[in-house]
């Protein structure tokens, strides 16, 4: 008997995406799930903040020139050339002993590049536009009052907030924890996310497959998406295609910050993945979306039965077996979820634009993401889809470094037509 359906609800793409971002904001609101630990500043790089950085003094802390060249009165350089008088010269990092306390009225000072300005002068010229003889300063280019200086403060304000909670750290935001004076920093800790694979011909990668059994590809492949995506994947046994073993397999993933699974959700005989989940009273968000590859995605939490009440649900997913399936699926809707369990603030999904190099013909009805390689140089990037035998095609997508988005109603696209295109890296 095949396995009796659970409430199927197949939502189109967006509508998908739509229930994915509600949930994940939920998720947030309820942060940090998987606790905080203190790394140090440079391992805090690529995870996700738990403690507001504020300035620890105004930046910049003195009001910094951003040239080489004469502070000055900018009103003393209203009649050009003008002669002013040299009083002193301002390195960067100079003791506030050797700075001026003021400069006068037809004085300059040369000044280094983020070298504090001293009292009096209101903008620097450029050294291009100056000439020194002895202790005589001749300037041929007026300035506005400010020109080639940014005032203290400016960039922030002592005891402001420079990064927030939620924030995944790239490098401007450990350099701008480096410039208050974090050495150490409180980050997120990853959620551990369970992988369980199903399906009786699926073996191990270690093991000899049988003339037709097949090497298990799903697990690593998420398991390398989990952690760009900044989880810990946890790689259960492969589950049969037997209702007992799998239960009991789901059940152990449920313990899990997020369960995993993949194979066993299309309508084939054996496809055993939402009975077992119904049976656990898990609760199904939607059991398919209009896409291609990837229409049999499953999302959910649950299930309580398995639970007791100690612990909240478990979300989880069921993703489609076929290999490009199960990335494609990952990134359109696994990530956001796992991004707010990891303590990240929610995202849009945006897609970047290329012109299409050759003409793409689909049927419609589905949303199609395409394996597809992205070239170009510059601001001309074009892309093409690789050949592939469809969503199983490992090979194929391992050539691709992007799909190509092509949408639900559309028959065919020309060459030279700007196509949406999601980076299978960010
Ligand atoms: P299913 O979704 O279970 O119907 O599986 C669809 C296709 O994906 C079948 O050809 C499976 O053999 C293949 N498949 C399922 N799980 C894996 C896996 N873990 N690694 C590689 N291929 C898989
Ligand atoms: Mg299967």
């Amino acid at each position: 008997m095949f396995a009796a359906p659970v409430g199927s609800s197949v939502l189109t793409f967006e509508d998908a995406r739509r229930v994915i971002e509600e949930q994940a904001a939920l998720i947030r609101s309820n942060m940090p799930a998987s606790g905080t630990e203190s790394v140090e500043l440079l391992a805090a790089a690529g995870r996700v903040l738990a403690e507001p950085v504020a300035a620890d003094r105004d930046l910049p802390p003195f009001a910094r020139s951003t040239r080489d060249g004469y502070a000055v009165r900018s009103a003393d350089l209203i009649h050009l050339p003008a002669t002013l008088e040299w009083v002193a010269e301002i390195k960067a990092g100079e003791t506030l002993d050797r700075i001026p306390a003021n400069i006068g009225s037809e004085q300059t000072a040369s000044i280094m590049t983020g070298a504090p300005v001293p009292a009096g002068a209101d903008a620097v010229v450029m050294v291009e536009y100056t000439s020194q003889h002895g202790q005589r300063v001749e300037i041929t280019r007026s300035v506005v009052s400010g020109e080639n200086i940014v005032p203290r403060g400016a960039e922030a304000r002592e005891g402001s907030l420079l990064l927030d909670r939620g924030l995944r750290l790239n490098e401007a935001g450990i350099a701008l924890a480096a410039s208050v004076g974090k050495i150490r920093l409180q980050v997120c800790k990853r959620p551990r996310v369970a992988v369980l694979t199903t399906g009786d011909e699926i073996v191990e990668v270690s093991a000899t497959p049988g003339p037709t059994q097949i090497r298990n590809s799903n697990s690593y492949s998420l398991a390398a998406q989990i952690q760009r995506a900044g989880g810990e994947p946890l790689l259960l046994p492969v589950a049969p295609d037997e209702p007992q073993g799998l239960r009991r397999l789901i059940e152990e993933g449920l313990k899990a910050d997020l369960l995993l699974m993949t194979g066993g959700v299309s309508m084939g005989r054996y496809d055993l993945v939402e009975q077992a989940l119904a049976e656990l009273q898990a609760e199904f968000f939607f059991t398919g979306a209009k896409i291609q590859p990837g229409r049999p995605v499953v999302f959910g939490r649950g299930g309580a039965g398995a639970l007791g009440r100690e612990r909240r649900a478990t979300y989880f997913f069921g993703l489609p077996g076929n290999p490009v399936s199960t990335m494609v699926t990952f990134e359109l809707f696994t990530r956001p979820i796992l991004e707010a369990l990891a303590g990240q603030s929610p995202r849009k999904l945006v897609f970047l634009h290329a012109r299409l190099k050759s003409e793409i013909h689909v049927k419609t009805g589905l949303k199609r993401f395409l394996p597809a390689i992205l070239s170009g140089e510059f601001e001309h990037s074009e892309v093409e889809i690789v050949a592939w035998q469809g969503s199983g095609d490992i090979a194929a997508t391992a050539r691709a470094n992007c799909y190509i988005v092509f949408p639900a109603n559309r028959e065919s696209i020309s060459a030279g037509e700007w196509v949406a295109v999601m980076k299978s890296n960010c």
